[in-house]
């Protein structure tokens, strides 16, 4: 039986290490990749080891073509080919109207949130498509509610590279869907993670929770077991598909 290998890329902190976390207890070998905080993607796999999983921690920026291909290299190398990929890594900047944003800002967001996310996918696919010789496997991507609000007066740029991942989600998934590959998308709401503090506003949920319908934030391991989900056989008849977490906000 081939080895069960994911890779989950931004996998060190945040919803990623949730997404590791659950993939290690169901038994895959986790690649963690992480682009600078080395101390919790190493915790992260001495945990999994502890509990008798599979895991290495691999550094590299993978909005980056010339990183993500030695990331996919160093995967075949030490744990086999992937059969699932999460594309989760992201990054948000302050708080801020359009007029304010600069062309460097714009790119930076574009090229961590997009062109990471289509850098990955090729690599899994020339892997696990059945027209290069592949076994299959599949391909979640992680978008986030803000494709569908635009986020408004907080970051427009941020919102539409997630609408970019719903487009890429659709477009990619017909592309391969006799392949052997299913590429499916989940969308979280307000998620307690790091990343609010990286918009400039630690507490942002606290702030608007009150608009959630269920009146809360989501936990990582909430997101967690629905990517989990879709990359499982219990999903196998779909492909091309959104699950929105967000408390039905
Ligand atoms: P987080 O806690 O800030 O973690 C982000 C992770 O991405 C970190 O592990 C970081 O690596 C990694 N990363 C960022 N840029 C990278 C790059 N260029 N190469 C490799 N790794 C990179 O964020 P999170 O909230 O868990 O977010 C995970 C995903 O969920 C993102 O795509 C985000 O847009 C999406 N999302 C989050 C929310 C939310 O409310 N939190 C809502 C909707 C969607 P280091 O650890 O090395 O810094």
């Amino acid at each position: 039986m081939q080895n069960k290998v994911v890779i989950v890329t931004g996998g060190g902190r945040g919803i990623g290490a949730a997404t590791a976390r659950l993939f290690a207890l169901k038994g895959y070998s986790v690649c963690i990749n992480f682009k600078s905080d080395h101390d919790s993607a190493n915790r992260l796999v001495e945990e999994i080891k502890r509990s008798g999983g599979d895991s290495i921690a691999v550094q590299a920026d993978v909005s980056q073509e010339n990183q993500v291909i030695e990331l996919f290299q160093t995967v075949d190398t030490q744990l086999g080919a992937p059969t699932v990929l999460v594309n989760n890594a992201g990054i948000l900047r302050a708080q801020m109207r359009l007029e304010e944003m600069d062309a460097q800002r714009i790119n930076a967001i574009l090229t961590n949130n997009v062109t990471s996310y289509f850098l990955c996918c090729r690599e899994a696919v020339k892997r696990m498509s059945t027209r290069y010789g592949g076994k299959g496997g599949n391909i979640v991507n992680v978008s986030s509610g803000a494709a569908r609000s635009g986020s408004p007066n907080e970051y427009v740029d941020y919102a539409a590279s997630k609408g970019a991942i719903d487009t890429l989600t659709k477009g990619l998934s017909l592309e391969v869907a006799n392949e052997g590959i299913r590429v499916n998308c989940v969308r979280p709401g307000l998620i307690y993670t790091d990343m609010h503090a990286d918009g400039g506003e630690p507490e942002r949920i606290e702030r608007l929770k009150s608009a959630i319908p269920m009146k809360r934030g989501g936990q990582p391991e909430e997101v967690a077991e629905a990517i989990y989900w879709l990359a499982s056989e219990k999903s196998s008849f779909s492909t091309g598909n959104f699950l929105d977490l967000a408390g039905g906000l």
